[in-house]
Order: structure tokens, then C-alpha cells, then sequence
């Protein structure tokens, strides 16, 4: 078995610190999906007040409608009582035949403002129902939207809990790593969507695919290099996981490698 040396010391901090990001980074995407997610629900809520309002104001013209309506009625009734009265008053029957003209077309104007109001009225209890309904379906968005936030508020205080440990683990893994090789390994992190490391695997870059090629992967089992290794495509940096290393740090390097996949 391979003696850890100086180099091996270094790859497992940066491993173990891939590993640790990695969870991080998919923290944070949750995290950050918290805020659509009551907008969402707060929006659903929103459609269903404004159903609700559409169909008060609904209900409103109609209620206006129903008041010219009447007036109308009323209106054409008084000339309607008006031209009966000047009948007994004419002289000729030609007077006589064109105040009568006048008093049917009155009635007629009376018949069909009062058939409009009775359309505004039989239309208004039909408003009364989609209000009702309305308020219904509020009630139940409204209910059904509070179990949501509380499930959506329970998620987020789970995954700000989970945010802060890792925070913590990774203040404890940064810890051992120089600062230069910690730049480094932030650098590549952002060029790489937050993945800095790569296993070989089949001489190939774990995570690029490209072929390692075989005196890199000679020269990192050496057990006297000192050197880290890059792949030479997606300038990753390489480790070598020799089969048989039963210590924790395989188990995490492992572990890390399982969340690349
Ligand atoms: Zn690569």
C-alpha cells in the first residue's frame, strides 16, 4: 500500500473540501428556489381574489344597469300618462290617432325596458352564484396555499439548517489547505461550475472523459511525486484512487465522486 504522502495530504483536503462544496452548491440551488416558490404560491392566491373581484364588479354593473333600467320604465310611463291626458283635451281625430301613435309606442318602450330589466334581474342572480363560488374557491386556494407555505417554510429552515453545518465543514476543510492551493482550487471551481476535482478512471479524466495519458498516470503513483496533476483538456486536477485503500479518506473520496456522476 501506498505511503500518504505530502501530495496525497493536500488531495484529500481538496476531496474531502469537493465534497463538502458539492453538498453546498446543491444547498444553495434549493435554497434558492425558496422565493419563486412562495411567489408561486402567493400568485395562486392573487388569480383567485381577482376571479373573486371581477365577479363583484360584475354584479355591480348589473346592479347599475337595473337602476337605468327602471328609470326607463318609469319614464316611459309618465309620457305614456301624459299623451293619455292630452287625448281628452284634442279637438280633431287626426290630433286624436297621433297622440294615440304616441301612447303605443310609449307602452312599446315601457314593455321593452321592463324585458331588459327582467333579463338584468334573472342575470343577476346567476352574478350572485359566481360570487358565491368565488368566494369558495378563495377560501380553498387560501387554505390549501397556507399548508404550502408552512410545508415550503419547513423545507427552507431544513435546508438553511443544512447550509449552516456545511458552512461549518467547510471552514473545518479549508483549514488544512494552503491558501494558494486554495485559490487554485477556487479558480478551477468557477470555471468548472463548481466541480475542481477528477478521479482517473479507465486512464481517463473522470470528469472531461479525455484519455490520461499513461506517463501522468505513472508519474502520480510514483510514491516519491511531489507534484499535483491536471488534466490536460479541462485542467482539473487529478487523483488517483489506488485500489485497495481501505481509509476513510478512499471512503470520502468515493463519496465525492458518487455526487459527480
Ligand atoms: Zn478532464
Amino acid at each position: 500500500m501506498l505511503e500518504w504522502r505530502a501530495v496525497d495530504k493536500a488531495l484529500q483536503n481538496l476531496i474531502d473540501l469537493q465534497h463538502v462544496d458539492i453538498r453546498l452548491a446543491d444547498v444553495r440551488a434549493r435554497l434558492a428556489k425558496f422565493p419563486q416558490k412562495l411567489a408561486a404560491s402567493d400568485a395562486r392566491i392573487a388569480a383567485a381574489k381577482a376571479t373573486l373581484d371581477a365577479s363583484k364588479a360584475a354584479q355591480l354593473a348589473n346592479v347599475k344597469d337595473r337602476k337605468k333600467y327602471e328609470l326607463d320604465v318609469e319614464s316611459w310611463k309618465d309620457r305614456a300618462r301624459k299623451y293619455r291626458d292630452q287625448t281628452s283635451q284634442v279637438k280633431t281625430n287626426e290630433a286624436y290617432r297621433a297622440l294615440q301613435h304616441e301612447v303605443d309606442g310609449a307602452e312599446q318602450e315601457i314593455a321593452s325596458a321592463e324585458d331588459r330589466l327582467l333579463e338584468q334581474m334573472v342575470a343577476s342572480e346567476e352574478y350572485d352564484r359566481k360570487i358565491k363560488a368565488s368566494e369558495a374557491a378563495l377560501k380553498e386556494v387560501e387554505q390549501l396555499e397556507r399548508v404550502q407555505r408552512s410545508t415550503i417554510e419547513a423545507d427552507r429552515a431544513v435546508a438553511e439548517k443544512e447550509l449552516a453545518g456545511l458552512e461549518s465543514d467547510r471552514a473545518r476543510a479549508t483549514a488544512g489547505i494552503p491558501e494558494n492551493l486554495l485559490d487554485h482550487y477556487d479558480r478551477i471551481v468557477k470555471k468548472h461550475h463548481g466541480v475542481a476535482l477528477a478521479e482517473v478512471r479507465d486512464e481517463k479524466c473522470g470528469a472531461c472523459g479525455m484519455i490520461v495519458r499513461p506517463h501522468v498516470i505513472q508519474e502520480m503513483r510514483r510514491a516519491d511525486s511531489s507534484q499535483m496533476f491536471h488534466c490536460e483538456t479541462c485542467t482539473r486536477i487529478l487523483y488517483f484512487i489506488e485500489p485497495g485503500v481501505s481509509s476513510a479518506s478512499a471512503a470520502s473520496a468515493a463519496a465525492s465522486t458518487s455526487h459527480e456522476s
